[in-house]
């Protein structure tokens, strides 16, 4: 007899990880399937000679009181892993000055002062509406809606949040973040823009005038939160998100990629490698919407509400990373572990190295580097589809790779020097690292004021397929793509 999970997860990403725990919590049987040997996916990690490097994401969040993994260690009665607070939370460093981005408000604001000296006022009143409105947003979407809603019900079930508190929310969600410089008279303050620019780039994708408001203004207050240095990694709540689900006795199958999802007689089958099928009644896939198309078969493709040929014309970037060890000495001055580094001379273009951010492992954590190193992340946007022309592929990685490696020895001399060696990838690296579509990765690019209205919810049409991740509403981050896990487990669990 083949046994019929309760709930099947595709990919192990945070986001179906997340799920897996909530649904194990509420008794559900359910198996997770991923395809590669590490767990995390794009906030994953993997190991080479002595170093531990993150695969992409190095930044932690939501671990204040309140916050999303808070909440959700919580409820599964987990212990955080130990982390570091940051303040700054990173340097900033453009030609002619360095920005500490200072997490506690007052801090902030003194350092508007010094920094941003022609507008601080102007700019702290900017940052007053960042704070107010992404409050109002985080009350709204902690409480998992649908969205944007698909059925009735959905609409039902939005309109008890739409309470007099979250009125005051509705002009942001038809402005861009440009819109709301104008008002405060900021629109033509270059400085502050680049700086917005390369903010708004590293968690929303975007710049000020494609970035819709509330969206812009939820990322933005979400840094002075709490970001964290988790120690270890952040593959480390991977791990315990894991371990939550087998203790559960649930199954996390690693090695397992999913080749296509069919439904007969109202029980979903999973084809795996060497012809194994496994059965569930539900399923969530978390191996992002690019490739919805390859995953499910064409009959259940045909139902659902995910056109192909729409959904590969919607932009969204890839990823250059660098992963390397560093002698501890380059960075001997600073105790800042990330560092942003922004060139204004493409303030709007802030891809292809324009803006990258350059991530230290903690000295004192000795998991992720040997005695006297330690292991960086550097990683950059960069068009996914400049990568798949294969003829001058090589010259363009060392070439990005220079680029980067340059910028950095230009604020740390002798930085490149110091490497013990250099990994750098692509979206073709992603790809097959992740299995990702053309290596796309962080979710589509909003574009415009109402781009949030066109984000896929976790519904595929398909009554009992579900997905999550960085391609659904809200989007890209580890706390974007958990909340979209918490979503789907929510209603799966219905
Ligand atoms: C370079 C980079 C830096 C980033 N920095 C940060 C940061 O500092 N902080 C932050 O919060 N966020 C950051 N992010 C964003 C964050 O990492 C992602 O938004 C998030 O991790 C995506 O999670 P996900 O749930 O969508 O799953 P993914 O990470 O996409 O994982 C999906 C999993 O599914 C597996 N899979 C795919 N296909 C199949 C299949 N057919 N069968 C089985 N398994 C399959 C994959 O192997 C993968 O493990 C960064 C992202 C990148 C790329």
């Amino acid at each position: 007899m083949v046994k019929i999970f309760d709930v099947a997860v595709v990919g192990a990403g945070f986001g179906g990880l997340a799920a897996a725990a909530m649904l194990s919590k509420e008794g559900k049987s359910v198996a997770v399937f991923e395809a590669s040997n590490e767990l995390g996916g794009s906030a994953g990690k993997f190991e080479r000679d002595g170093y531990r490097f993150q695969s992409g994401a190095t930044l932690g969040m939501g671990f204040e009181s309140g916050g999303v993994f808070s909440n959700l260690y919580q409820k599964l009665d987990l212990q955080p892993p130990p982390m570091k607070l940051l303040s700054p939370i990173m340097d900033i460093h453009l030609p002619d000055r360095t920005i500490h981005y200072y997490r506690e408000r007052q801090k902030w604001y003194e350092e508007i002062a010094r920094k941003f000296p022609g507008d601080p006022s102007r700019i702290q009143a900017f940052y007053d509406e960042v704070f107010r409105v992404g409050a109002m947003v985080d009350q709204l979407v902690h409480q998992l809606p649908v969205f944007p809603p698909k059925k009735f019900k959905d609409w039902v079930n939005l309109l008890p949040l739409v309470k007099p508190g979250s009125l005051p929310l509705a002009p942001y969600l038809g402005q861009t973040i440009y819109d709301r410089l104008k008002k405060y008279g900021l629109h033509e303050n270059r400085l502050f823009i680049t700086f917005l620019n390369g903010e708004l780039m590293d968690s929303v994708q975007t710049n000020v005038t494609r970035c819709p408001a509330f969206l812009g203004y939820a990322a933005l207050q979400t840094f002075h939160k709490g970001a964290y240095a988790v120690r270890g990694g952040l593959a480390v709540i991977a791990e315990q998100l894991a371990h939550y689900c087998k203790r559960a006795g649930n199954d996390v199958f690693m090695r397992h990629p999913i080749y296509q999802v069919s439904e007969d007689h109202g029980i979903y089958q999973l084809q795996s490698k060497r012809d194994q099928t496994f059965a569930a009644k539900q399923v969530l896939l978390n191996n992002s919407v690019h490739n919805f198309h390859d995953t499910v078969d064409k009959s259940l493709a045909s139902k659902s509400m995910i056109n192909r040929q729409k959904e590969a014309e919607r932009d969204a970037w890839g990823a250059y990373i660098i992963h390397a060890g560093v002698r501890e000495e380059v960075f001997a001055e600073t105790d800042v572990l990330y560092h942003q580094f922004i060139d204004p001379e493409y303030p709007d273009d802030l891809h292809e190295g324009g803006q990258f951010l350059l991530s230290l492992s903690d000295p004192e954590d000795r998991q992720m580097a040997p005695e006297g190193m330690r292991s960086l992340t550097i990683s950059t946007h960069t068009n996914a589809m400049q990568w798949w022309n294969t003829a001058h592929y090589a010259e363009r990685k060392e070439a990005m790779k220079h680029r980067l490696l340059r910028t950095v020895d230009h604020y740390f001399p002798g930085f490149s020097e110091q490497l013990d060696f250099v990994l750098p990838g692509t979206p073709i690296t992603f790809h097959k690292w992740l299995r990702r579509s053309f290596g796309k990765v962080g979710g589509y690019i909003p574009d415009g004021r109402f781009s949030w209205a066109k984000s896929y919810s976790i519904r595929t049409g398909l009554d009992g397929v579900f997905q999550c991740g960085d391609t659904i509403f809200p989007g890209a981050g580890t706390l974007g793509v958990t909340l979209s896990g918490l979503m789907a487990a929510k209603e799966m669990s219905k």
